[in-house]
Parts: C-alpha cells; structure tokens; sequence
C-alpha cells in the first residue's frame, strides 16, 4: 500500500501550485534570470493566489494553516518544474515564523498583511563576510538610539537582500560573545 502524508486538501493546494508555476512562472524565467530577481507581479499573483502567508491567521490576511505540509508542496512542486525560488521559501519558511513567533502586535498588524499579500517581500539577514554556519562569529552591532537602533557591519548572500522591504537581521547588542 503507497502511504502519503498528504490528504486530498494538499493535492488541490499542489495543482493550483504546480498550475501558477507553469503557467506564470517557467515562462518567466530567462527574463527573471537576466534581471537578477523576480518582478513584484511575481509577489503580487503569489499573494492573491495565497501562497505567501499559509501559517498567517486569517484576521491577518492569511491561509490560518497550522501544518508545513502546504509550504513543503511548495517546494517540492518548484524542484519539479526545474525553479529554484530560494527567495519565496525564505519569505515564506524563514522569515514568516520569526513574525510569528517574535513579532508584538503592532509588527504583526503592520507586517503580516503585507507580507502575506506579496506587497512586501521579506529577507533574513545573518550571514556576513567573514562568518557563515558560526554565527558566534557575527561581528555587526546594533546601538540604541531614541526608539530605534544603529545597526553597522556588513552581510552577504542574502536571498531577497536587493529587494526586501524588511530585514531580519542578526546583530551583537552585547560584548560579549555569544553562547558557545
Ligand atoms: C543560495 C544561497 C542563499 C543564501 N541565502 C542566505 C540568506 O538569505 N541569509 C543569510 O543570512 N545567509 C544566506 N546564505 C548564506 C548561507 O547561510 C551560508 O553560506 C551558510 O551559513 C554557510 O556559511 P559559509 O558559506 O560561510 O560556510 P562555513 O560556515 O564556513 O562552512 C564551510 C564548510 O564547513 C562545514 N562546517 C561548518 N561548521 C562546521 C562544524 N562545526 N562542524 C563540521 N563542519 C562544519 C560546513 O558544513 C561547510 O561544508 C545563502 C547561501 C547560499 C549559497
């Protein structure tokens, strides 16, 4: 017997995927490649088709999911038309569970419809030049200063980094390291 983890509500979500991916995004592609990032159309149709706030509760303009099977559809159906849209996964698996997780209310009514809704794009920044899977090494700082910080270093590869509207990032408020 062939034993799945999926149920009838995640096959329809994947034909609806696979269908977007096809039909809007394969042709996409050469033109994306050369413009280095995909267009806010691309972020915009992902919104309205629901595909960008799965595990956003619906009173934020989310799906309400509570299961990573949907987004685990969405990447295995992206490695089966042949795209890599490490910048979707990384708004959508990375980014969206700190907001869910860390965000205070305010954040969470100025960000989660945005981001949900493909009008923003979000990126995590923790990678720097001289500092990768370590990340006791991370040498930017942010200050306070009145009601916001002066965060100063330097990052590198970060996915959606040319074009999010907010950043994630990984800072030293402190001295002293970090836990080792
Ligand atoms: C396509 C792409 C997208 C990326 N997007 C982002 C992003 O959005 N945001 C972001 O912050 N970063 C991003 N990165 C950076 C990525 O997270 C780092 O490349 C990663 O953390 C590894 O760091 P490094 O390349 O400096 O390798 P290192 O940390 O220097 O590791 C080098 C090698 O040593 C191994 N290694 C490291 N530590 C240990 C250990 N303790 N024990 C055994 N082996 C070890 C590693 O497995 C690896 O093989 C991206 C990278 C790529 C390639």
């Amino acid at each position: 017997m062939r034993r799945t983890l999926y149920g009838q509500e995640h096959e329809d979500f994947r034909a609806v995927v696979r269908r977007f991916y096809r039909e809007a995004l394969v042709p996409e592609q050469e033109r994306w490649r050369a413009a280095g990032m995909p267009p806010r159309e691309f972020w915009h149709a992902a919104g309205e088709l629901g595909l960008l706030g799965l595990q956003v509760p619906e009173e934020y303009g989310g799906g309400g999911q509570s299961s990573f099977l949907f987004n685990a559809i969405l990447t295995e159906e992206a490695q089966r038309a042949g795209l890599a849209l490490g910048g979707l996964r990384v708004h959508t698996d990375i980014c969206m569970p700190y907001f869910l997780r860390y965000a205070d209310e305010d954040q969470r009514r100025r960000w989660l419809p945005r981001l949900a809704g493909g009008e923003a794009v979000a990126a995590l920044a923790m990678s720097e030049p001289g500092t990768g899977s370590d990340m006791r090494g991370i040498r930017t700082t942010a200050r306070r200063d009145g009601d916001g910080f002066v965060v100063d270093g330097a990052k590198t590869f970060i996915s959606n980094g040319a074009t999010a509207d907010v950043i994630i990032t990984a800072v030293r408020t402190g001295e002293t390291p970090g836990p080792s």
